[in-house]
């Protein structure tokens, strides 16, 4: 049977002496793995198509459970990615995201665009590639299911904007008259830039931009105890 699907190369592992098996999200049927031959050995034809970050349109044999590609053309490989080391590790940290949230053939449309999209906005857009990581990872998020609640507070309703208390196990901001010693306290600017990015207004890298990585990456360690390795190596080259 021969199936076409869109997918982001997450990454592959080798396989024989120039196999590779893929890992793939595609918009049809989430994260797949297909062996692709012969793209070990220089001059491979569909090499292209194994590599990470790359947008491609497969056609897949399946026989089984099992698929192999036996078609490829290139949608996009934002080859910026490759040259930046903090367009890389952004884009790294989108890749990785789907490989902790979606285990195989969990289908999400809305995430694969979401991915689609940050991956070209850190690749080609005028949005920094900071910018556009939180933008992904606060929508991602509520995809997902860990929505950060950016409402005000958690307990009143009210906008928050003297001391502010992150609850890392509800993903609630709480103000400092609700506080009820289960937040932690965190700065304003890291809630402003994170409201920001949910209205689509954060634009530029400061201060707000670093601290809303960190509580996005210490968020969804605690919450999920997944590490999304490419965030932490983003954040100890931002100092
Ligand atoms: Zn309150």
């Amino acid at each position: 049977m021969e199936e076409k699907m869109s997918g982001i190369v997450l990454g592959g592992v080798s396989f024989g002496e120039n196999d590779k098996i893929l890992n793939v999200f595609t918009l049809e049927q989430g994260v797949v793995s297909a062996k692709i031959k012969g793209v070990k050995k220089a001059g491979a034809k569909l090499k292209f198509a194994s590599e990470p970050f790359c947008f491609v349109e497969f056609i897949f044999s399946k026989t089984g459970a099992n698929r192999t590609v036996i078609g490829a053309s290139l949608i996009d490989s934002f080859y910026p990615v490759r040259e930046d080391i903090v367009k890389y590790f952004c884009a790294g940290a989108v890749v990785e995201f789907v490989k902790r949230f979606y285990l195989k053939d969990i289908v999400s449309p809305d995430t694969f665009l979401l991915v689609v999209s940050a991956l070209k906005g850190i690749a080609y857009g005028d949005n920094t590639p900071k910018v556009t990581l939180i933008n992904f990872l606060v929508s991602a998020l509520k995809v997902a299911g860990f929505q950060i609640n950016l409402s005000g507070c958690a307990h009143c309703g009210d906008k928050i904007d003297g001391r502010v208390f992150f609850d890392y196990r509800s993903g609630a901001f709480e103000c400092e008259k609700c506080f009820d010693r289960t937040g932690r306290e965190v700065s304003i600017i890291t809630l402003n830039a994170l409201i920001a990015a949910d209205n689509g207004t954060l634009k530029e890298d400061d201060i707000g931009t670093d601290k809303a990585l960190k509580l996005l990456e210490y968020y969804i360690e605690y919450r999920t105890d997944e590490k999304i390795n490419s965030l932490k190596e983003l954040i100890k080259i931002c100092h």
